[in-house]
């Protein structure tokens, strides 16, 4: 099968031709174009994904196609951004037919999901190695950013953390228990919080989405924003399978391990205090923003550098 055939039958299939994704021109021309509305922004974002790094050797082509979006589209939830549409640069070792219609099949189906339409890409031969770019539209100015978060701001994560870092441990048992399962559907299956994420446009004065790791990321905003953080451990929220499987280890799990995808904002305590009640649901409040700079864990200081990174691909001992 050659590249063209390739394209046409495993990835036009993935080009949805109406919708409010404004795409003009998709895949088949030298460039895609999209039309951005008068008074938007364009947030656009890339990630790459490297079997062996990024996923395991002979990873499930369905979750890889599901997991790829998942990922990118989380960038934009974290910006509170519209999803409109994706390039996909994909290399493969070979053309497996049968690994390219299950990739496909994963791979539409978070498309379906979380309102994005392929606008293009690129096939090339070589390791398996996937980078998608993602494109969302925000109203002009409105885009969330790290460094808007302010001392007084309350913390806030969405979900429940640890989960997906947990399966790992799992990922090899061919017989997980029902505990087991969930972690591992955390982390084959993440969900990009897109609609909690442009819910936040109004309300966050910053955002990230927790990829590394909560202590890892919730640095980011403090280091982007020149501000401090207190943050407690009995506030951050475990799932019940995690807290059973792990028993106290499972609130490490919650603050290091990353690939959950969750949201992590700042919100004002006024606007807060009126935020609508479906809202709050959907969110919990572990800490606070505080102008000393540093990020203290009940109280006590979590060294930068140690404690508080998460995973980085130079780090020498990475
Ligand atoms: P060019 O040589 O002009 O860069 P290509 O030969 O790389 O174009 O691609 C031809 C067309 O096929 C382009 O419109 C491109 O967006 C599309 N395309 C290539 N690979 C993919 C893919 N994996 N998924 C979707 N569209 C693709
Ligand atoms: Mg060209």
């Amino acid at each position: 099968m050659g590249e063209f055939e390739l394209i046409r039958q495993y990835f036009l299939p993935l080009v949805r031709p109406h919708g409010s994704h404004s795409v003009v021109v998709g895949p088949g021309d030298d460039c895609a174009v999209q039309n951005i509305p008068f008074g938007s922004d364009l947030v656009f974002s890339i990630d790459t994904l490297v079997e062996g790094v990024h996923f395991p050797v002979d990873y499930c082509p369905d979750y890889l196609g599901w997991r790829a979006l998942a990922v990118a589209a989380s960038d934009l939830a974290a910006m509170g951004a519209e999803p409109a549409c994706f390039t996909l640069a994909l290399t493969l070792p070979e053309a497996d037919e049968s690994w390219l219609r299950d990739f496909a099949l994963g791979l539409g189906r978070a498309a379906d999901s979380f309102g994005l339409t392929l606008a293009g890409g690129d096939t090339t031969r070589g390791p398996l190695t996937l980078s998608l770019q993602v494109h969302g539209l925000v109203e002009e100015g409105r885009a969330i950013r790290r460094s808007g978060a302010r001392a007084g701001d309350l913390i806030v994560v969405s979900g429940t953390l640890g989960d997906a870092g947990a399966a790992l441990d799992y990922l090899g048992s061919c017989n997980p228990a029902a505990d087991e399962q969930h972690v591992l559907e955390r982390y084959h299956h993440p969900e990009p919080r897109l609609k909690l994420g442009v819910a936040l446009r109004h309300l966050a004065t910053a955002a990230i989405d927790v990829s590394d790791g909560l202590l890892a990321d919730l640095n980011h905003i403090l280091e982007a924003s020149s501000v401090g953080a207190s943050i407690e451990r009995a506030r951050v929220p475990v799932s019940q399978p995690l807290a059973r499987l792990k028993d106290s280890a499972a609130i490490e799990y919650a603050l290091h391990s990353g690939d959950d995808y969750e949201l992590c904002a700042t919100i004002p305590e006024t606007r807060w205090a009126k935020a609508p009640e479906s809202l709050k649901q959907q969110l919990t409040v572990i800490g606070v923003i505080e102008s000393a700079i540093g990020l203290r864990l009940d109280g006590a200081e979590v060294v930068s550098g140690s404690e508080a990174t998460g995973f980085d691909h130079f780090r020498r001992d990475a």
